[in-house]
């Protein structure tokens, strides 16, 4: 018992300045070496806090789909508590929410396998145990071997501030994408459940509303149309659903929702984009 922990904690206490030379050095990519719009046959993974985080991504999302990628889904909570709505349960709501993301992402192509949810309570994923969703995450990522991340930025050279949930989620998964490089952390994954140590390369940090670290623009001018189509199928979330939820909406309010979408769809340079803080390199220098 006690000596595979003290080697755990020899081998971060001295190995990780050798590493964080390297890493500092690594920090400074800002680049993919392939452009994302021409990336094919990668795994890709996604972890968001609710049902919807995605769909900051989802044209990004739908390209890498179409591309030949493999795009996993993994939202931590159920979202069983954002609703305006006083008719709705806790249960009612998670199903809910399971519903509209299956649909968003069918709309997307990505298959409803790749839809992995935690199961953590909306609005409380702060004062869950870290050790234990960040166990399960490395598990994830350790099984599924994704070769970029997409997570909300956990802030560069200084702490981004989200909301509750997403503040957490943008944490957890930077900190599992650094547990799933070490051997001797979660050991028991490795020695009982036949995984082996894992260390993702690219990273695609998301933000909303503040996107002065970005440094990558993916265009998505071809699949406008799929991210439109996928977020009016958030009924709960963004429509009058919110306060009065309505499983079949009209198409009035369809439309109305996918106005929604449209208005957020940002622009650069001409073209139809969603911005990224892209980073290559070692999880260590994830902030830098
Ligand atoms: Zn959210």
């Amino acid at each position: 018992m006690g000596l595979p922990r003290i080697g755990v904690i020899l081998c971060l206490g001295l190995c990780v300045p050798a590493w964080a030379a390297m890493a500092q050095e690594r920090g400074a990519v800002q680049k993919p070496e392939v452009p994302v719009e021409k990336w094919t046959g990668k795994t890709v993974m996604l972890i968001g806090a609710h049902a919807d985080d995605d769909a900051l991504s989802h044209g990004t999302l739908s390209m890498l789909q179409a591309h030949g990628n493999q795009v996993y889904i993994v939202t931590l909570t159920t979202g069983n508590v954002g609703t305006q709505d006083p008719k709705l349960s806790r249960t009612q709501l998670a199903e809910i929410r399971r519903r509209e993301e299956l649909a968003a992402l069918a709309e997307l192509g990505i298959p409803g396998e790749h839809y992995i949810n935690l199961g953590y309570d909306d609005g409380m994923l702060e004062f869950e145990d870290r050790k234990a969703v960040v166990e399960n995450l490395v598990r994830l990522i350790r099984k599924l071997r994704p070769d970029a991340l997409l997570a909300w930025d956990p802030g560069k050279n200084y702490q981004r501030w989200h909301k509750s949930d997403h503040r957490a989620a943008a944490y957890l998964a930077a900190d599992a994408a650094r547990a799933a490089m070490w051997r001797l952390l979660f050991e028991g994954q490795i020695t009982q459940e036949g995984l082996k140590e894992f260390m993702i390369p690219e990273y695609l940090f998301y933000n909303d509303y503040d996107y002065e670290d970005e440094n990558l623009w993916v265009d998505i001018s071809d699949y406008v149309e799929k991210r439109v189509n996928a977020g009016a199928h958030y009924t709960s979330q963004f429509g009058p659903g919110w306060k009065n939820y309505n499983p079949n909406p009209s198409e009035v309010e369809v439309k109305e929702m996918k106005d929604g979408v449209r208005k957020r769809i940002r622009m650069k340079d001409g073209k139809t984009i969603e911005g990224f803080r892209y980073y290559r390199g070692l999880p260590d220098a994830i902030g830098k």
